[in-house]
């Protein structure tokens, strides 16, 4: 199995180098080169199987020979072992054909654990056989960085350095990331917003000599690995509704659309599904950009979904190359339009081919909170802010007769003021992580300055 850029002119990759890799040198987006299907039968066979058992039939083709089958299933077990729900994604019925997707019962609380727990565990097996060691460097508005230092604390093969925004994360998302108390984490709390961090570190993936002294990695939502993690549970979850002998649609919280490709994905693998829906806040460069052709970049307008606030979608490439028959120039030739002029049309083709698998539809901030109060009322499910936007476009779409499955990425702790606002309940923590306002907290604090963080984290790995 090899992996491929969008923009066609960066070198092909194995799955273990385009995992360790993550964004391509050509500015890309790795995808396979070929994307493996599953027969009927064999996805009739998944029926009843644990998660992890799925996860490794799903996952397996698109591995190559980068872990045998013995060291493939320790990483998934090792992977899932400290989720809170013994199915891991449980599915929860909301109307009568309409069931709630429940990926939020991993160590932080939210979908990205899926992927992240997994990437930690084959990062660590594939650096200790090659002897190497990785600083891993990110970027949070909350959500990803206290899922990769819950990943990677205690790994010996990575030490992880998370940049977030002073003051502008919740405080659950801000205890998850400062109270794990393992030498090879760094929660670094910088003096600016989440641009400026994001900009530290781009400018630290372009300091070739600093990217290279300190083996700097990546594993933020463009790296293949997090979106094929992803694939298996559109997988367990059809299967326990009737697939492959009945489709299914799913609507999917939209940002960066890592999490709605992976439905594709799964989509071009065989298993039956009907229409993929993308669900976005206000934020809604992609509700714009299906209803009528213009992948156009706005400002981004704070919301009480903020995982969602984004301005450009990144993983849209991926969709992108694929409507546009896998011409990796002409891909290059319009994202290089869009990055200089923020905006690019589509022609009708290819807005032709997009909507024969994905339509959108957006939530309002008022929609949002009367949805978390409507739902709780009529069926006991708090939801997240994220995942009630999710909710509510799905009883928007009502083109597809087939079962709809919304997922639902967060857990409504992780965001209680908006939840408490639209239902009056404070939502509590799992009992599990009770005791997080009472963990002793560790951060540094550090000023927006590539020199500066460059420093420490030199500082910090050599010692
Ligand atoms: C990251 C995130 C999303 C958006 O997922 P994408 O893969 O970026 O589209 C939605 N909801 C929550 C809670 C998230 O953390």
């Amino acid at each position: 199995m090899h992996y491929i850029s969008t923009r066609g002119s960066a070198p092909h990759l194995n799955f273990e180098d385009t995992m360790l890799t993550g964004l391509a040198k050509d500015g890309g987006l790795y995808v396979p080169e070929t994307i493996p299907t599953l027969s009927p039968d064999e996805i009739r066979a998944m029926r009843a199987l644990p998660y992890e058992e799925i996860a490794f039939r799903v996952m397996k083709p698109f591995i190559g020979d980068t872990f045998s089958d013995s060291d493939f299933q320790d990483i998934i077990e090792k992977a899932y072992a400290g989720f809170g729900h013994s199915a891991l994604a449980p599915l929860v019925q909301l109307e009568q054909n309409h069931f709630l997707l429940e990926l939020f019962h991993g160590p932080t609380l939210a979908f990205k654990d899926f992927a992240m727990q997994l990437i930690g565990q084959m990062f660590q097996v594939s650096l200790k056989r090659r002897g190497e060691r990785v600083t891993i460097v990110g970027a949070t508005s909350g959500d990803t960085g206290s899922a990769a230092i819950e990943a990677f604390r205690g790994l010996d093969a990575v030490d992880v350095f998370i940049l977030f925004p002073d003051g502008r994360v919740s405080e659950v998302q801000r205890r998850q990331m400062t109270t794990p108390s393992e030498a090879n984490v760094h929660a670094l709390a910088v003096e600016g917003t989440f641009d400026d961090c994001q900009n530290r570190l781009k400018d630290m993936f372009n300091d070739f000599a600093f990217r290279d002294a300190v083996q700097l990695a990546g594993v933020n939502s463009i790296n293949w690995a997090r979106v094929l993690a992803q694939v298996v549970y559109y997988f367990s979850s059809a299967v326990s509704l009737g697939a492959p002998d009945r489709s299914i649609s799913f609507t999917v919280p939209t940002g960066n659309f890592g999490d709605i490709f992976a439905g594709y994905i799964a989509k071009r693998m065989g298993l039956s599904i009907d229409k993929l829906v993308i669900a976005t806040n206000q934020n809604d460069i992609l509700h714009r950009c299906l209803t009528n052709g213009a992948y156009e970049q706005g400002t981004v307008l704070p919301s009480i979904s903020p995982s969602m606030d984004i301005q450009i979608s990144s993983n849209f490439e991926r969709a992108l190359f694929d409507a546009y028959e896998r011409d990796g120039a002409a891909v290059a030739a319009l994202m290089e339009e869009f990055s200089t002029t923020g905006r690019v049309s589509l022609s009708q083709g290819i807005m032709k081919t997009l909507k024969q698998h994905f339509t959108s539809g957006s939530a309002s901030e008022a929609a949002t909170l009367s949805t978390i109060k409507r739902i709780y009322a009529e069926t006991g499910e708090l939801l997240c802010p994220h995942s009630a936007i999710g909710v509510y476009v799905a009883e928007q779409n009502t083109e597809s007769q087939s079962p709809m499955v919304t997922l639902a990425t967060a857990h409504p702790a992780k965001f209680p003021s908006a939840v408490e606002q639209a239902s009056g309940l404070h939502p509590p923590l799992p009992a599990r992580m009770s005791d997080l306002y009472d963990r002793t907290e560790r951060v540094t604090r550090i000023e927006n300055d590539l020199s500066a963080l460059e420093a420490l984290i030199k500082e910090r790995i050599a010692s």
